[in-house]
């Protein structure tokens, strides 16, 4: 395999970001395709786990990220009726252990900023079709572009692109979604830890502290209201009603959404469940919500794409070969993600579903569960991201816990 190849990379979100700045690192020539003409963050927030934290670590932009995020040291689940359905606190597995709030327009700036070695961007570019064998890529312009040595496509959890590439064992849209945004945090009393709250498993709130962004000092939180897929066209139209029904579930939350102009303010998630057999083909490779699209139930599709790209990096470094390679990719990341991608699938509906029998189970079992010996070691684990197949975990370097102590102890 030749040491500098030239790389394609579909998409620039979390994944193909983080790919441009770990192959052009690499001594790669990597060029990026963007859809949009003006690639910017999307969404509010989320939580960066352990091993997201490690894999920004390893690319030496940990101290860049810990700057804006905010420190996460508990989660913690209600229902209306104050029952805790949910309560893990990261210490409980490590004592230097944290979560990391942050603004998608923080990991967006970080990650771009980092990229500077031959940057070659194309905006406003669709893939629209990829040749595998040869490499080459068609955009929805007519325009044609390559040969690549490889391509990588990170196109996302909606990718148009997964089933030329990837065997597709199944991919579906969840019949549920969500309205979210970012809210200035004030006063707000959790400042460290993600707290929801729910009726049932048909309404939830959650608000998820994630610190400020470059060029915008206000600390703020991240907004979570969760609704049917279907009903997500006309939520908020309303707005004393939305308003109304946010108050029932947590009137603490709305009081935070003065500001926030009603729907317009409000971005709308969908999200899918997609698991793919084989994630390459000829010179083409899934990574990110292309490879294994998940609910954001646990919190784990940015921590996933950020491995993914550590990984395609290392399989490369360490290959004679492209398939090989490609192999070696894959069969590291599936052997950490295929549990996540089992529990997600499993726990979504006990958060979001119109099934009121199994939510009921939920708020009775869910937390006794949680706090038994073999179970504990395992939800937390699962929240921290560091399980790896059932019983195996994922390395946390000693020089990188020292780090994470250091920031936890300084906040
Ligand atoms: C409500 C919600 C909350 C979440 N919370 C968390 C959380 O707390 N923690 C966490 O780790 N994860 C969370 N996630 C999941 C996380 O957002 C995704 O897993 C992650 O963003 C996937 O990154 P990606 O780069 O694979 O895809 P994306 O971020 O979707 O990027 C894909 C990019 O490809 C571009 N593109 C698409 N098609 C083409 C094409 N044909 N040609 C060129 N470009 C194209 C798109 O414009 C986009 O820029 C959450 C998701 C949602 C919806």
């Amino acid at each position: 395999m030749k040491p500098s190849m030239h790389i394609a990379v579909i998409g620039y979100g979390s994944a193909g970001q983080a790919l441009a700045v770990a192959l052009s690192g690499d001594g790669h020539r990597v060029e990026v395709f963007e859809r949009v003409p003006d690639p910017g963050p999307v969404g509010a927030g989320f939580l960066l786990q352990p091993t997201g934290l490690s894999v920004l670590w390893q690319l030496g932009l940990l101290d860049a990220a810990l700057e804006h995020g905010a420190v996460v040291r508990r989660l913690h689940g209600e229902t209306t009726a104050s029952r805790t359905v949910m309560d893990m606190r990261y210490r409980e597995l490590h004592p230097a252990l944290f979560g990391l709030g942050l603004q998608r327009g923080a990991i967006f700036e970080l990650l771009d900023r980092a990229w500077t070695e031959a940057r070659r961007i194309h905006c406003g570019r669709g893939i629209v079709h990829v040749d595998h064998e040869r490499g080459l890529l068609r955009d929805d312009l007519g325009d044609e572009h390559g040969p690549f040595d490889l391509v990588v496509v990170a196109d996302g959890s909606a990718s148009k692109l997964r089933a030329e590439i990837g065997e597709v064992v199944f991919d579906r849209p969840y019949p549920w979604g969500a309205q979210w945004c970012l809210v200035p945090a004030g006063d707000w009393p959790w400042p460290d830890e993600l707290r929801q709250r729910y009726r049932h498993a048909r309404r939830m709130v959650g608000m998820l502290p994630v610190g400020t962004r470059p060029g915008d000092p206000i600390p703020r939180l991240s907004f979570f209201w969760s609704l049917p897929a279907a009903a997500l066209p006309d939520a908020g139209r309303d707005e004393a009603r939305w308003r109304a029904e946010v108050a029932e579930i947590w009137p603490d939350a709305v009081e935070r959404l003065q500001t926030t102009a009603v729907p317009d303010g409000l971005a709308q998630a969908r999200y899918r469940d997609t698991v793919v057999r084989r994630w390459h083909r000829g010179r083409a490779v899934l990574v990110g919500d292309a490879a294994h699209s998940m609910s954001p139930q646990l919190g784990q599709g940015v921590n996933m794409a950020l491995a993914d790209a550590l990984a395609l990096r290392d399989a490369l470094r360490a290959a004679s070969a492209l398939p090989e390679a490609l192999d070696a990719y894959q069969r590291e990341r599936r052997r950490h993600l295929d549990i996540y991608h089992f529990w997600s699938r499993w726990l979504t509906p006990l958060f979001q579903s119109e099934h009121d029998v199994v939510a009921g189970l939920r708020d009775l079992l869910f937390h006794p569960l949680s706090r038994v010996p073999g179970g504990r070691g395992q939800s937390l684990r699962i929240l921290t991201g560091t399980r790896r197949g059932w019983f195996g975990r994922w390395p946390l370097p000693p020089d990188f816990i020292e780090r994470l102590s250091n920031a936890g102890e300084s906040r």
